[in-house]
């Protein structure tokens, strides 16, 4: 056997990847074309995070309606006729009215704890609260509870709060998108209850991104993070800053093997892989197997991605 001279310690952190909430969409997904061989089947918006995924879709002939800077709501322009399903990220009510309206079957294919979000949202209304939404710009769970419920207040980031307008004498809720940093939001959350003290918080981070988190802070000495997943995935961003948050030297991002520059290692490293909740563990493994291989002064070639072994 011949010795690797300049090789790299490879630490597969756990848990990574698919989440429930991924698993079942991908599984609606399959189902449906399962269940209907000849019909047209569309995705309004990408049905998780990955490009990868979009593109395995197309083996089963399964169209992904997604054009960047196009609201859920234009998307459907794009659709006449068929079998509609929608993301996990869950969808605005008014956008299941429309497709319904256009004569669309549609199958929702929403995660649970995404569910419930709009479940705790809706009761805060109904008891008469306000509602303080932390989330992301632009992402479809955030465009989906805003859609729902254009009252409530959007905090994407701590600078915003200064701006909040709020009445000191009514009930307030604080809660928030699913995948957020665990880190991140505690300072978004002390800052809102420092000028609101009497808000309620319900952190509705959901399990797999927490643990996802806390599975990379509870590594402590690695030289660096290797996070794979797609660039519009906010839970595998947040991967990333919680890396950086943790002093890990060099963290990078990359969207499968096809993205990985090895000038960047320095031979004897520690370096951790993990993955976004949408990154398919093919993809994943494909890195990790890689790196544990490869001898940084003689790599060899990088495999070849597979789409039919995505999904
Ligand atoms: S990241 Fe969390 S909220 Fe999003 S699909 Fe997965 S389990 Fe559901």
């Amino acid at each position: 056997m011949i010795k690797k001279k300049a090789g790299l310690e490879i630490i597969d952190i756990k848990p990574r990847g698919y989440c429930k909430g991924v698993v079942q969409a991908l599984r609606i997904v399959k189902q449906t074309r399962d269940e209907n061989p000849e019909a047209e089947i569309s995705i309004l918006g990408k049905i998780v995070h990955n490009r990868y995924i979009t593109e395995a879709l197309n083996y089963y002939r399964i169209k992904t309606i997604d054009i960047p800077g196009l609201t859920r709501e234009e998307l459907l322009d794009y659709v006449d006729y068929g079998i509609l399903i929608l993301s996990a990220h869950g969808t605005g009510k008014k956008i299941v009215e429309m497709a319904e309206a256009k004569g669309l079957t549609v199958i929702d294919a929403v995660c649970n704890d995404v569910v419930s979000t709009h479940g705790i949202i809706d009761q805060a209304f109904t008891q008469g609260k306000q509602v303080v939404f932390i989330g992301k710009h632009n992402h479809p769970e955030t465009e989906a509870v805003l859609q729902n419920y254009p009252l409530a207040n959007l905090i994407t980031q701590e600078s915003d709060v200064n701006s909040l307008n709020l009445d000191s004498d009514q009930d307030i809720l604080i809660t928030n998108q699913t995948t957020l940093s665990i880190i991140e939001i505690q300072n978004i959350i002390r800052t809102i209850l420092i000028k609101y003290p009497h808000a309620e918080v319900n952190n509705e981070i959901c399990g797999a991104t927490r643990v996802r988190q806390e599975a990379i802070i509870n590594q402590t000495s690695l030289d660096a993070l290797v996070v794979v997943g797609d660039p519009n995935s906010n839970n595998t961003a947040m991967l990333a800053q919680i890396g950086l948050e943790n002093n890990i030297k060099y963290v990078v991002r990359i969207e499968s093997i096809e993205d990985l520059v090895l000038d960047d290692f320095k031979a004897g490293w520690r370096v951790g892989i993990t993955s976004g909740a949408s990154t398919p563990t093919y993809l994943t493994d494909m890195v990790s197997h890689y790196l544990k291989n490869v001898d940084l002064e003689k790599p060899y070639e990088k495999p070849i991605i597979d789409l039919s072994k995505i999904i």
